[in-house]
């Protein structure tokens, strides 16, 4: 099994290093870069739906393999309808799957062939015109059968030539990419019954905190369910890695090194909770003492701040703000990219899309905002607005929104009316 690469080395030790977003994020991609993903795997096509191809994709023939119809009516030669309208012999018919003889089925002047969408063109023509456009006109006296043409076409019309989409041997889909619906597709149409991918990186879930506790136990009064372990392993398996939660850790140095020992067993561990100024916030000082190095142990961010990347051995880890809403964010700012990395997927830069601000944004400079905002409405009146929320641990508030709005860290106002970036969730 081949393991992630060791972690670049850095002059990072383990004094604190708050950072901006943007080189927080550089250095995770920066170390991303160097990380190997597991071992491959063959599956059937449809069990690689949702993996990293380990193998490229090649066009066994040429795409599409025929002069391909795209419209059903009649192939001819575009230059006897240059007058039109025009009455052309019908010689023979071809539909989708058959293969037209260039003896029995071919087009000369003065002559058509029926033909249907996906049908391969007969030799001599070089267009095909609409059935829409024709009319029939029965047969002459000595039998032949005529059409109509009511409107020209330019050669090469209506139909997609041999070899056009793609030539056989071209690379349809790269080693690294993550198969999709229209990934599936390309392999089922050049015979790939099963696919190639890389094993999904097993990435630990462990979540600190006396309060918290297991979502079927019992609840004391100030005790709070373990959502956080179970928001990080659906965003864990839906970038493609297999999530390893593990038990909760509380707040005493001892029992939370073991879990953190346990969960460098996978190939990541992120921790959630622990990583605030509180008395009881003891997830660096437990890393610290296994010699790990931070690349980062702060972002100027807002949910998240306090979020943690470093590593220790040949793992990294990443400790997320305890708030659920912080816990999410940053995953999807930080960690995810690191998991893409390890189940071999190509980098992906984040996507900022934008849109019109329905009412207007106060907040404080200094920190890059990620703020919880529900786009809604249709087409072009797309409008995006703050979902209204208490705060970082406000998951309901989070659940009704569909993406967040970015603040930059200098603005502390943004008007309604304007454009903004959004990050889709
Ligand atoms: P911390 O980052 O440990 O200071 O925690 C910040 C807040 O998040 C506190 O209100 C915690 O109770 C809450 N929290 C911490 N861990 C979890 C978790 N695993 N699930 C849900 N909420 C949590
Ligand atoms: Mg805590």
């Amino acid at each position: 099994m081949s393991m992630s690469s060791s972690p670049l080395s850095s002059s990072a030790g383990t004094a604190p290093r708050v950072v901006s977003f943007e080189v927080a994020r550089h250095l995770v991609e920066k170390h991303a870069a160097g990380v190997c993903p597991g071992d491959l795997e063959t599956v059937d096509l449809l069990a690689g739906l949702g993996r990293v191809l380990a193998e490229g994709i090649v066009a066994d023939r040429d795409f599409p393999p025929f002069d391909r119809a795209t419209r059903d009516g009649y192939a001819v030669l575009a230059a006897d309808l240059v007058e039109v309208p025009a009455r052309l012999e019908v010689v023979g018919e071809v539909k989708a799957g058959d293969w037209p003889e260039a003896k029995s089925c071919s087009v000369g002047r003065g002559q058509a062939v029926g033909i249907m969408t996906g049908a391969p063109l007969p030799a001599g023509a070089d267009a095909v015109v609409m059935v829409e456009h024709t009319a029939t006109l029965g047969r002459d006296t000595l039998g032949g059968k005529f059409v109509e043409v009511q409107r020209g076409v330019h050669a090469g019309e209506n139909f997609v030539p041999r070899g056009a989409e793609a030539r056989a041997g071209q690379l349809l889909l790269d080693r690294g990419r993550w198969l999709d619906h229209a990934g599936v597709a390309i392999a089922a149409s050049v015979g790939k019954s099963q696919v190639q991918v890389f094993r999904k990186p097993r990435v630990a879930v462990l979540s600190t905190g006396d309060e918290v506790v297991e979502i079927d136990a019992m609840l004391a009064p100030a005790q709070i369910r373990n959502s956080n372990s179970y928001s990080l392993a659906a965003q864990v398996v839906n970038v493609g890695g297999e999530a390893v939660r593990l038990a909760i850790a509380p707040d005493s140095p001892g029992r939370l090194r073991a879990l953190i020992e346990e969960g460098f067993e996978c190939d990541l561990l992120l921790l959630t909770g622990g990583v605030s100024m509180g008395k009881y916030d003891l997830v660096e000082q437990v890393l610290g003492e296994l010699q790990a190095e931070f690349y980062f142990t702060g972002a100027e961010i807002q949910p998240g701040r306090p979020v943690v990347f470093g590593s220790c051995g040949k793992k990294y880890f990443f400790g997320l703000p305890g708030n659920p809403v912080s816990t999410m964010v940053t995953f999807e700012l930080f960690a995810r990219p690191m998991i893409e990395a390890l189940a071999g997927m190509t980098p992906r830069p984040l996507v900022f899309v934008s849109a019109r601000l329905k009412s207007e944004i106060r907040t404080k400079t200094g920190l890059k905002r990620f703020l919880p905002a529900v786009l809604a409405g249709e087409f072009e009146d797309a409008e995006v607005e703050l979902a209204r929320w208490q705060g970082s641990g406000d998951i309901a508030a989070l659940a009704q929104a569909n993406c967040y709005v970015v603040v930059p860290p200098d603005r502390e106002r943004m008007e309604a009316g304007e454009l903004v970036s959004l990050l889709m969730r």
